[in-house]
């Protein structure tokens, strides 16, 4: 990195103050972030692939794949989910951990949900984009634990981020 010329240096300055925004494909649709709502994900998200336990089969009927316990912020213990409101489904999505934050899981077991009202505590994070939002606990708001897609208006919680009970 000595040997740089003083134009690359400012050319990397001019970067580090706007990330380039990544493409990314969303249900199945490509997704250029629009440049005025600054997306969470970006170039200078470290993408980690995280290795996942399955849930264990406790956590959902085997057939109907059915939610059979309750779901809580693994933080502040807050009831998110009751029994029967969601779907065990395999989905790759990529989660920042925090609001704000610039690291990234991609993570694959989900609970879904069709309907929003089927939870039973709820907030969405403040970081949005034109296509989603985050959803995080209620109470704490200290973790991205899911994502809720505005035009279908899916939602998935994310197995790793939460805790059963
Ligand atoms: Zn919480």
């Amino acid at each position: 990195m000595e040997n740089q010329q003083p134009g690359q240096q400012q050319q990397q300055q001019q970067e580090e103050e706007q990330p380039q925004l990544i493409e990314r494909e969303i249900e199945g649709v490509t997704v250029i972030p629009p440049p005025f709502i600054q997306d969470p994900i970006n170039s200078d998200t470290n993408i980690i692939q995280k290795q996942e336990v399955e849930p264990s089969t406790e956590t959902r009927d085997d057939t109907s794949r059915d939610l059979l316990k309750t779901i809580h912020c693994r933080l502040c213990d807050c009831k998110i989910l009751t029994p029967k409101n969601a779907k065990l489904v395999e989905k790759q999505i990529t989660l920042i951990h925090k609001k704000q934050s610039n690291t990234a899981e991609e993570l694959k077991y989900m609970w879904f949900l069709p309907d929003m009202f089927s939870f039973e505590n709820i907030a969405f994070s403040k970081d949005v984009n034109a296509t989603h939002k985050y959803l995080t606990c209620a109470e704490c708001e200290a973790e991205v634990i899911g994502i809720h897609y505005i035009s279908s208006k899916e939602n998935y919680v994310a197995h790793d981020r939460i805790i059963y009970k």
